[in-house]
């Protein structure tokens, strides 16, 4: 494999800095294992209000004017991986990343932060880092940069042979605008008509033009990459275009921070634990009884949890219509989310119904998700589609045990539990209704109370391997593949 290539990475969000999803872990932890690889890496994301300069080390890049926007310097913790913040106070200095946090809404001016971020980034990049091999974008906030490079950069030393991979980490969120930010994005508007990369049902479409102007494209799962080519369902309009690319997209499966996850040295958790001591699991389980409010008495039966942004996405509809069955059950159940506040408060209203029982906890809160992860015995994820997801993982790898909806990631990680040969790691659904939840929940109940199997379940989970070393190694043969491209 040819080593010592240079990736730039460009995203709305990377950990530690600013989250909002799982994308956020991904910057945060792919450059890692690629530089294990040889590549050498350059994060760029834009400098949020909510940065902590001082603390992540960040200095101000001097010798450039660049007039419209400052950069700052600093590395990725635990790793060599540069990573650069673009900064503009009149777009990010404002709080929230993509929403208004009063409003809950995305921003107005969201298509004019973007398109400010990425031509900043490239005017950034062609005056200041040595060549790209590869620029990664991701997601549709960076879906015009392969435009931008082909029709701006490629007389610049820096850009001139780059190769271009675009990430979808979730098809649901395409950055779709009026036709007249076109006109704003400083590319020609005589390339906006119908069928042209940029345009979209009479919008122009970010994602769509990422798909369209990108060497290769990817996804976060196997599953998802062939799911969002077959129906609207998955595709949301965009199932023609990426269907007609030569190269179809390829999945890879996200991995988890094994350093940030892992039950056995977690400093969130109250007590630590490998796969023989799941006996501690009880201690943190008694915490988040505790921490919720819920009566302690329950710790002997099984402690339901969902940790997830409050969306459609995430088949809340389908737990809002399981709840009350499974809170006639005798069990204990936890929810850790913000989002749609309407939706906030109906689940909130029907576990008003069993205060000692059943709590949400509205909110984000990194410590309290890993402790749930370590107390929880079962983890509900009954997404309508899943690009990856993250959770799932976790819960596995803390042995906690999960019950999802068979799609995209979740098809990919989590397999049912057979009796017959001992293997699986969790129970799955299939069609998106509330009897077939239900049913794969009490499944898990069911198992739950079989102490034997159990154990197996848990021990299978425990021991998969959800590495980001195994998905650095693919992600490095496409960047090859596209970098051979533009070999002379
Ligand atoms: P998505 O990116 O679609 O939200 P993922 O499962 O891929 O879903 O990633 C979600 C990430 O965000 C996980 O790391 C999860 O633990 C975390 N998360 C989601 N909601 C919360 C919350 N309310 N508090 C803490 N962590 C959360």
């Amino acid at each position: 494999m040819a080593g010592g290539l240079h990736i730039v990475m460009l995203a709305g969000e990377c950990v530690p800095y600013a989250k909002v999803g799982g994308l956020a872990d991904v910057l945060g932890s792919l450059p890692h294992e690629l530089e294990v690889l040889g590549y050498s890496v350059s994060i760029i994301i834009p400098r949020y209000r909510s940065i902590d300069l001082a603390k992540f080390g960040f200095e101000p890049l001097t010798g450039f004017d660049f007039k419209s926007f400052d950069v700052h310097r600093s590395i990725l913790p635990g790793s060599g991986a540069q990573v650069f913040l673009i900064g503009n106070d009149g777009f990010f200095g404002r709080r929230g990343i993509y929403t208004d946090p009063v409003t809950g809404w995305d921003f107005p001016d969201q298509a004019d932060r973007w398109i400010f971020f990425q031509r900043s980034a490239l005017e950034f990049i062609s005056a200041v880092l040595p060549k790209v091999d590869i620029l990664h974008c991701h997601d549709h906030q960076t879906g015009l940069a392969a435009a931008y490079l082909q029709r701006f950069y490629r007389g610049h030393p820096t850009l001139a042979r780059t190769g271009t991979v675009f990430t979808i980490h979730n098809m649901g969120y395409q950055g779709v605008f009026p036709a007249d930010t076109m006109a704003r994005t400083g590319l020609n508007p005589a390339e906006f008509f119908p069928l042209s990369p940029f345009e979209f049902y009479g919008m122009l479409n970010f994602m769509k033009v990422g798909v369209v102007f990108s060497d290769a494209v990817t996804t976060v799962s196997e599953t998802y990459a062939s799911e969002i080519q077959q129906s609207a369902e998955f595709g949301y309009g965009l199932e023609g275009v990426v269907r007609s690319r030569l190269d179809p997209p390829v999945g890879i499966l996200n991995g988890i921070d094994y350093e940030c996850w892992n039950p056995a040295t977690d400093p969130l958790l109250v007590a630590r634990y490998s796969w023989d001591e799941l006996e501690k699991k009880r201690i943190n389980k008694q915490v988040v009884l505790r921490e919720f409010g819920l009566d302690e008495g329950r710790l002997d039966r099984p402690l339901v949890a969902m940790i997830s942004r409050i969306d459609v996405q995430k088949g809340v509809d389908l737990l809002i219509a399981v709840l009350g069955d499974l809170l006639a059950q005798d069990l204990a159940f936890v929810m850790l989310g913000a989002g749609n506040k309407e939706t906030e408060s109906q689940i909130q209203t029907i576990l008003a119904k069993y205060p000692r029982k059943a709590a949400l906890n509205v909110g984000y809160d990194d410590r309290l998700a890993h402790l749930i992860e370590a107390g929880a015995d079962i983890f509900l994820m009954p997404s309508k589609y899943e690009p990856c997801g993250l959770n799932q993982m976790y819960s596995m790898r803390y042995g906690t045990v999960p019950v999802v909806r068979a799609t995209g990631g979740l098809s990919d990680t989590v397999q049912e539990f057979d009796p017959n040969t001992g293997k699986g790691t969790g129970f799955r659904f299939g069609p998106y209704d509330a009897l077939h939840f239900k049913e794969a929940i009490n499944r898990a109940l069911r198992y739950w109370a079989d102490k034997r199997a159990w154990r197996r379940i848990i021990s299978n989970g425990m021991q998969s391997d959800f590495s980001w070393a195994r998905s650095a190694r693919r992600y490095a043969e496409l960047y090859d593949s596209v970098r051979s491209r533009y070999q002379a």
